[in-house]
C-alpha cells in the first residue's frame, strides 16, 4: 500500500528497524548522516538504498526540514558510493519515489542508486 509522503513518521517502518539495528541489512557505506545498503529485491544489477539516519519520511519531508548537514551528507554518501563502486564511468541512475503516485512503500525516505547495465526508459508505461 503506498505511503502518504508527509507524517506523522511511523517508528515501527522497515528502515527505521534496520537503523535501530533489530533487522540486519547488507551494508554498503554508512557516514554521520547516511547509511546505504542492497535492496532486498534489486531491480537492477546493482540496486542501493541511501537513507538518512534522521526521521524522514519522505523526499517532501526531507527537503523541507532535515538539516544542511544531513543534506549534504545523504547526497555526497550517493555520490560517494557510485565513485568507489566504480559506476561513474558507464553511468546509473537515481531515483525517489515520493507519495503515493510514485508508489512509495517505505515511509523513512530512500534514494535508489541503480547500475551494472542499461536502465532503459525512464518510466515504465503504466496505466495510471
Ligand atoms: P519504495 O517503493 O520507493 O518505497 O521502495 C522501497 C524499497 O525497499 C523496495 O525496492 C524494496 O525492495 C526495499 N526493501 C524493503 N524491505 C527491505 C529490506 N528489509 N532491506 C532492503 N531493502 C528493502
Amino acid at each position: 500500500m503506498p505511503v502518504k509522503g508527509l507524517g506523522p513518521y511511523d517508528d515501527t517502518n522497515i528502515f527505521a528497524r534496520i537503523l535501530r539495528g533489530e533487522i540486519p541489512c547488507r551494508k554498503v557505506y554508512e557516514n554521520d548522516h547516511a547509511l546505504a545498503f542492497h535492496d532486498i529485491n534489486p531491480q537492477a544489477a546493482s540496486h542501493i538504498l541511501i537513507i538518512p539516519k534522521g526521521r524522514h519520511i519522505s523526499f517532501a519531508d526531507f527537503s523541507a526540514n532535515a538539516s544542511d548537514a544531513e543534506i549534504a551528507g545523504l547526497i555526497r554518501a550517493v555520490g560517494h558510493i557510485a565513485r568507489i563502486l566504480g559506476f561513474d564511468d558507464a553511468g546509473y541512475r537515481i531515483l525517489a519515489n515520493m507519495g503515493e503516485h510514485a508508489g512509495q512503500e517505505v515511509p523513512h525516505f530512500h534514494i535508489h542508486l541503480f547500475a551494472g547495465h542499461p536502465l532503459g526508459p525512464m518510466l515504465a508505461r503504466s496505466a495510471g
